[in-house]
């Protein structure tokens, strides 16, 4: 998907992520293609299991290489990233791709200064000294706003508040000015002020390094401040892509819908009832046949056939433009017309 003609950055096609485990075969991903270019922000929705963070963890390729089976292509900067070595997968990784994760507790070692964590990954890219990687360190964390930064580059995790940890991370993520920067719900665990605040933080550094950005996250009001493409994701499969605008104000998929249905507007009126998707996301380990959103679709019997069960429905995708569902599209809008006045 891109919104401008240049060339695509990444380039994902019919990328499948299986993994085995002792109850059988979890088809985590199945079928994904997308496109990001230099400079934009790709965000990728959708409920938990939804296959976001397993995506982004095979483009890394941090999964775990005994019980996982990745099949597609993944091409980065021309480079493909499924045949590559380990080796050259660690050299990828920190210069010219990089992930800035949702616990960054978790993420950062309790047992060496922020300045160390940093200054290790610019070193290991870089081949810098030690004075060097510490002066680049304290610029970090001078550029994600840490105050006094030549002070508390020397400060241990435990030392820093939650929201200070991720300007850290985003920090050691963006040291050696990484070409992408896969975001995985990065300010969940945030208050507003801090999460609006590392929002910014992000655009500013896209801005100034021109960084293509993956942006996972469940939530559609972070998708609107920050995206200028979205990929909605429902049982491991793409149900609908397109720019931000087109997925937000027109979505052509039901469960798109059904997420949007289940927030509230900021610009229609505050008595509008939420009303949010019955059910829950299907198993991938024995996942529904045919459409796997029909258990949970309001829609099913507007489709002739029974197609819902039996058939799963391609993703048609028209200039970056598209959605997986059995619907005609001439049905599609009027159910769209119907979410339009009852929003606005
Ligand atoms: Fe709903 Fe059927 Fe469309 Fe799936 S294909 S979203 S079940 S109407």
């Amino acid at each position: 998907m891109t919104s401008t003609d240049q060339q695509p950055f990444l380039s994902v096609k019919d990328l499948q992520v299986h993994f085995s485990t002792e109850d059988g075969i979890v088809k985590a991903v199945d079928g994904l293609t997308f496109d990001l270019t230099k400079g934009q922000t790709l965000g990728i929705v959708g409920e938990s299991g939804s296959g976001k963070s397993v995506t982004n963890l095979a483009i890394l390729g941090l999964h775990d290489p005994y019980h996982t089976r990745i099949d597609g292509e993944i091409l980065l900067d021309g480079q493909e990233l499924l045949t590559a070595s380990e080796s050259e997968l660690s050299r990828l990784r920190g210069k010219k791709m990089s992930m800035i994760f949702q616990d960054a507790l978790a993420s950062l070692s309790p047992y060496h200064t922020i300045g160390t964590q940093i200054g290790e990954t610019y070193r290991k890219h870089t081949g810098a000294s030690k004075k060097e990687a510490r002066a680049r360190s304290i610029e970090m964390l001078r550029r994600v706003g840490i105050p006094q930064p030549d002070l508390r580059v020397d400060d241990y995790p435990h030392q820093f508040s939650g929201g200070m940890r991720q300007r850290a991370m985003i920090a050691m993520a963006l040291v050696c000015d990484p070409e992408l920067l896969i975001a995985d719900e990065p300010t969940t665990a945030l208050d507003v002020t801090v999460q609006a605040q590392i929002m910014d933080l992000l655009k500013d550094l896209q801005q100034e390094f021109g960084t293509a950005i993956i942006f996972i996250t469940h939530d559609l009001g972070v998708i609107a401040d920050i995206a200028d493409d979205v990929l909605v994701m429902y049982g491991g499969r793409c149900v609908e892509q397109g720019t931000k605008q087109e997925v937000l104000r027109t979505p052509q998929h039901p469960y798109t819908l059904g997420l949007l249905s289940s927030m509230p507007s900021l610009e229609g009126p505050v008595d509008v009832p939420l009303s949010p998707i019955p059910g829950a996301p299907p198993s991938l380990l024995n996942p529904p046949s045919g459409c796997r959103f029909h258990p949970r679709c309001a829609f099913t019997e507007k489709v002739a056939g029974g197609l819902c069960s039996t058939e799963r429905p391609q993703l048609e995708v028209v200039d970056g433009r598209g959605s997986a569902c059995h619907l005609p599209s001439g049905q599609r809008k009027e159910i769209f017309a119907d979410f339009a006045v009852t929003r606005h």
